[in-house]
């Protein structure tokens, strides 16, 4: 028995249907034959030339990453950036990638923010800025609002947000709430979700990549926590080792070892 690349990225396509991505997205398979069979897969959220490397060592000629390392039209291939670079490696060793992003992010079930919903131990969740389109049976859209299952006063929740989300900082507006029981969630760049986060009543907005004037905009409606892109989405990598794991059992699925996190903090 063996499965082969288009394989997985069907099995994917079932799970978070590519259809569902942005249109600014390049989530699908960007690397490799489609039809070469899968020696074993490494999971990760940037499949960088350091993760190829990773890739080679660990017998796998399949890297499935969140974030496409190609977004926009490539004109050579020479090597001069880290992306090139990324490519002609993969390429020279016969690895596929695929990236499975914005449409990850927009399915509840088995999604990006459901698994930050779950890490906080929200219930009544649903999707904060539902789509128009009818792909899935289920409504998919951005981001996640929910109900922490306990109210926690706004210093108690930056402490569970730092405790469960593995935070060494958390970066937040005023705490303009008493008591905090509903949350908005949107893993990655979600700022423009916020006015979703404050129509749809939730007290606390997580999310990450907010620039100082943005911060002003929660405006006393809402309390923005920008946790970091990186940490917001830390589990994905989780979240699609189980979803590989449990379809398939002719090759090993691994998750990366290593931090592809550019962001450091002193
Ligand atoms: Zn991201």
């Amino acid at each position: 028995m063996t499965n082969t690349v288009i394989e997985v990225y069907e099995y994917l396509d079932s799970i978070a249907p590519f259809e569902l991505q942005e249109s600014y997205d390049n989530a699908g398979l960007l690397v490799g034959d489609a039809d070469a069979v899968v020696t074993g897969v490494l999971l990760c959220l940037d499949s960088t030339e350091a993760i190829i490397d990773e890739a080679i060592e660990k017998g796998c000629n399949l890297v499935i990453a969140h974030h496409p390392i190609v977004f926009n039209g490539l004109k050579r291939f020479v090597g001069e950036n880290y992306v090139q670079r990324t490519i002609i490696k993969a390429i020279k060793n016969d690895i596929a990638i695929i990236a499975i992003h914005t449409n990850l992010d927009n399915v509840l079930t088995n999604g990006v923010n459901e698994m930050i919903a779950t890490k906080l131990g929200m219930n009544s969740i649903s999707i904060l800025a539902p789509k128009d389109q009818d792909i899935l049976e289920e409504v998919a859209g951005a981001g996640l609002v929910g109900k922490l299952s306990t109210s926690m006063k706004g210093k108690e929740f930056l402490d569970h947000l730092k405790e469960k989300m593995e935070l060494s900082v958390v970066k937040h507006t005023h705490i303009c709430f008493e008591k905090i029981k509903k949350v908005a969630i949107c893993g990655g760049s979600g700022g423009f979700l916020l006015e979703h986060a404050k129509a749809a009543g939730a007290q606390v907005f997580v999310t990450s990549d907010y620039k100082y004037h943005e911060f002003f905009d929660a405006d006393g409606d809402i309390i923005i926590a920008d946790i970091g892109h990186y940490e917001s989405e830390q589990y994905t990598i989780e979240l699609l080792y189980k979803i590989v794991k449990e379809k398939f059992s002719t090759f090993a699925a691994h998750y990366t070892l290593q931090s592809t996190n550019p962001v450091y903090y002193y």
